[in-house]
């Protein structure tokens, strides 16, 4: 199988950094655009309250993400924030083989291994408003602690300059406006001319089958 080929759907990655507001978003876009399915990664961070096993993230064990690392499961892997997170290759191929188009929400070092392995991919980074306003919402969520909010900071600069190598960035400055923004890139994404649609070839065809004139 050629690095570009599967079973049809598409693949959708959207990174950000951490209080862009990228798990809002994605949950709205999901629930207005029904092609398209979010895939649940493995990571060995333990669940936080309310996360489900399953659900959230699958919750495995260092040795097993190592074990699955050594036999090749992954479409792409990383070390965020010293835990270790992975998307799976064949839950990915199983949601195409439903025929629904499947959303990777994954940090930029994925993004970018993903963009290497399917040249297909359509990389979406979220932007926050500005660095002020992101640390602002990192303080609002009032779970962490001053040093990791600092860290959580520069580790967000990093990534916004990886954004610079995305296809689409969408700003979210009003929530609203950047859910439009990523449904008018999902909905436009398969009708890119080099996914090869037959749509040209079909119209030309149909009127030269149909037709008596000739041109
Ligand atoms: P959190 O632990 O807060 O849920 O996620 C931390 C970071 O890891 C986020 O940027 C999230 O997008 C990223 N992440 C989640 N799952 C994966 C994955 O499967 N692969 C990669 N590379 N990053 C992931």
């Amino acid at each position: 199988m050629s690095s570009d080929a599967h079973s049809g759907g598409e693949l959708f990655v959207i990174a950000g950094p951490s209080g862009s507001g990228k798990t809002s978003l994605i949950a709205a876009l999901l629930e207005r655009h029904s092609g398209l399915a979010l895939s649940v990664s493995d990571t060995t961070r333990p669940p936080r309250a309310g996360e489900i096993d399953g659900e959230h993230y699958h919750f495995i064990s260092e040795d097993e993400f190592r074990a699955g690392v050594a036999e090749g499961v992954y479409l792409e892997h990383a070390s965020v924030f010293g835990r270790f997170y992975g998307t799976r290759r064949d839950r990915v191929e199983a949601m195409w083989k439903t025929g629904r188009d499947v959303l990777l929400e994954i940090d930029v070092q994925g993004a970018e291994q993903v963009r290497r392995a399917h040249r297909q991919t359509c990389a979406i980074f979220i932007l926050p408003p500005s660095l002020e306003e992101l640390e602002k919402r990192l303080r609002g969520r009032g779970s962490d602690s001053d040093d990791v909010i600092t860290r959580r900071l520069g580790e967000a600069r990093r990534e916004i300059a990886v954004g610079r190598r995305f296809d689409w960035l969408v700003p979210n400055d009003r929530f609203d406006d950047a859910l439009a923004d990523l449904l008018a890139v999902v909905r436009a994404w398969p009708r890119r001319n080099s996914a090869g649609q037959p749509l040209i070839e079909e119209l030309l065809d149909a009127r030269g089958n149909n037709s008596t004139m000739k041109d």
